[in-house]
C-alpha cells in the first residue's frame, strides 16, 4: 500500500497505469471501456489474495480466530468504504453485489413503505438498473411513476420539477452521472426541490465513483448506490449507503441468515442494519478487495486526475468534430461531465465500429447501453461509447480517432 501510494502521487497516466495488472500486460491495449468495467487495481488483487490465503472464513458466525480476522477484514471494509463516501457511520453502508442489487433493494425496502398513489421521480437518463426496479414497483403496489425529460444534449430538464414531483412525490432516484452522454446530475437542485417537497434523493452513483470519493453529506442525498466493478475493485461486490434512520426504518428486502433478531416458528424479528440488509454470506472477499481499491483511490491526486480526464475528454470531442456525419451526443466539453463520449455514424452500425476498432487495440462498447428511454429521447436506436479513466492517455484518443477514420473506409 505505501509503495503503491508513493508510485500514484505523481497521478500520471503511465504510472497508474503500470498499476493495472491487465493494462500493464497489454501495453497495445487502448482500453476506452470504463463506464462498462474498469480495470482492476493491483492493491485490490493483493488484498483479495491475501484475504483468501491468511483469514478466509465466513463472517458474523465464528468464534475461532481465523473468523475473527474474517470478521475484523470484512468490517474494516465497511469503514474505509463509509470513509470514501464520508458517510456518518460504517453501519450506513450495506454491501450488495452491486449497483443493481442496491437499487433494487431500495425500491423493494423502501418501496415497501410507499402506498399507492405515492409518487417516484426519475429521469428518462436512467440506465435500466435504475429504470426497471420502479417500474415493477409501480406495478407491484400502484405507485406513480414520473420521468423528468432530457435536453437535447442529454442533460435533464429540471425546470419542471416542481409540476412533475406533484404533491405526492416520495423520492427521486436519479443517475449522479449518465452512463451514455456523460452528463452529471444538478444534484444540489434536485435536494433543494426534494427538501422542500419532504421527498427522499436516491443518486446512482455507478458512473461517478471511478471518478473520485463521493461526499454523500455534501452532497446531501439519503441514498447512494455504486458497483465495485466500475472503481478499479472486483467484480461481484457493490454498495448501498443510507442515512441510517432511513435503513433502520425500512423492511428488509431479502431474508435468510445474518439478516435476523431472532427467528420462531412463528416470526422472525429483524437485526439492525446495515446486517438486516445483508442475508446470507456476503461476498467478503470482494468487499476487502473493493475497500483496497478504495482506500488506494482516497491517496491519489484528484485534481491533477481531472485536469487530465477533461483534457482527454475535450481532445475526443474536437476530433470527433472533426469527422464528417459524425453526430455526438452529451453536453459539450465547456460543460462540467464525465469524460463518457458517445457517438453515432449514420449508416454504419456500434457492433460493426467496435469490431473493426478491436482489430485496431481498441476496447469499445457500442449498442443500446442499458437506457433504452435515453437513446430513443436522444433519437437513436444504438451508438458506440468511449469511457475514458484515469490510465487512459492522448495516445489512447489518437489510435481512437484513427481507426474510426479506417473503420469508415474499411465499412462503407
Ligand atoms: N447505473 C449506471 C449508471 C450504470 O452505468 C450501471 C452499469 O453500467 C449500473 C447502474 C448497473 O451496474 P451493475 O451492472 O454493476 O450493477
Amino acid at each position: 500500500m505505501g509503495a503503491s501510494t508513493l508510485l500514484t502521487g505523481c497521478g500520471d497516466a503511465n504510472t497508474l497505469r503500470a498499476e493495472f495488472p491487465l493494462l500493464a500486460a497489454a501495453p497495445e491495449l487502448h482500453y476506452l471501456d470504463s463506464a462498462a468495467t474498469s480495470q482492476i487495481h493491483r492493491s485490490a488483487l493483493d488484498a483479495v489474495l491475501h484475504h483468501e490465503t491468511t483469514s478466509r472464513a465466513n463472517v458474523a458466525r465464528g468464534t475461532y480466530r481465523l473468523a475473527e480476522a474474517a470478521d475484523l477484514a470484512f468490517e474494516n471494509a465497511r469503514r474505509t468504504t463509509a470513509r470514501f463516501l464520508n458517510a456518518t457511520s460504517a453501519d450506513e453502508i450495506v454491501f450488495t453485489s452491486g449497483a443493481t442489487a442496491s437499487l433494487n433493494l431500495v425500491a423493494h425496502a423502501f418501496g415497501n413503505t410507499l402506498q399507492a398513489g405515492d409518487r417516484v421521480l426519475i429521469s428518462v437518463a436512467e440506465h435500466h438498473s435504475n429504470f426497471v426496479p420502479w417500474q415493477m414497483l409501480r406495478d407491484r403496489i400502484g405507485i406513480e411513476l414520473a420521468l423528468i425529460p432530457v435536453r437535447a444534449d442529454g442533460q435533464l430538464d429540471l425546470a419542471r420539477l416542481p409540476e412533475l414531483m406533484g404533491s405526492r412525490c416520495r423520492l427521486l432516484a436519479l443517475t449522479h452521472c449518465s452512463n451514455v452522454t456523460g452528463a452529471r446530475t444538478d444534484v444540489a437542485a434536485v435536494v433543494a426541490a426534494a427538501r422542500q417537497a419532504g421527498a427522499r434523493v436516491l443518486l446512482d452513483g455507478a458512473q461517478a465513483v471511478q471518478h473520485g470519493p463521493q461526499d454523500v453529506r455534501a452532497l446531501g442525498v439519503d441514498f447512494y448506490a455504486f458497483s465495485g466493478h466500475k472503481c478499479f475493485g472486483p467484480g461481484g461486490i457493490g454498495v448501498l449507503w443510507g442515512r441510517h434512520e432511513l435503513l433502520a426504518a425500512m423492511p428488509p428486502f431479502l431474508g435468510g441468515g445474518g439478516m435476523i433478531g431472532g427467528v420462531t416458528p412463528a416470526l422472525s424479528t429483524w437485526a439492525p442494519p446495515p446486517q438486516r440488509f445483508e442475508a446470507g454470506t456476503p461476498p467478503i472477499a470482494q468487499a476487502i478487495g473493493l475497500a483496497a481499491a478504495l482506500e488506494w483511490m482516497l491517496g491519489l491526486p484528484w485534481p491533477q486526475i481531472h485536469a487530465r480526464e477533461d483534457s482527454l475528454c475535450r481532445q475526443l470531442i474536437e476530433g470527433l468534430r472533426a469527422i464528417s456525419d459524425l453526430r455526438l451526443l452529451g453536453p459539450d466539453a465547456a460543460v462540467s461531465r464525465a469524460p463518457i463520449i458517445s457517438f453515432e455514424m449514420p449508416g454504419l452500425h456500434p457492433h460493426d465500429i467496435c469490431q473493426v476498432l478491436d482489430t485496431h487495440g481498441l476496447a469499445l462498447r457500442g449498442g443500446h447501453h442499458c437506457a433504452q428511454p435515453l437513446l430513443a429521447a436522444l433519437g437513436v436506436e444504438s451508438c458506440s461509447r468511449a469511457s475514458i479513466a484515469l490510465y487512459n492517455d492522448a495516445a489512447d484518443i489518437e489510435a481512437l480517432l484513427s481507426a474510426l477514420d479506417a473503420a469508415r473506409r474499411e465499412l462503407t
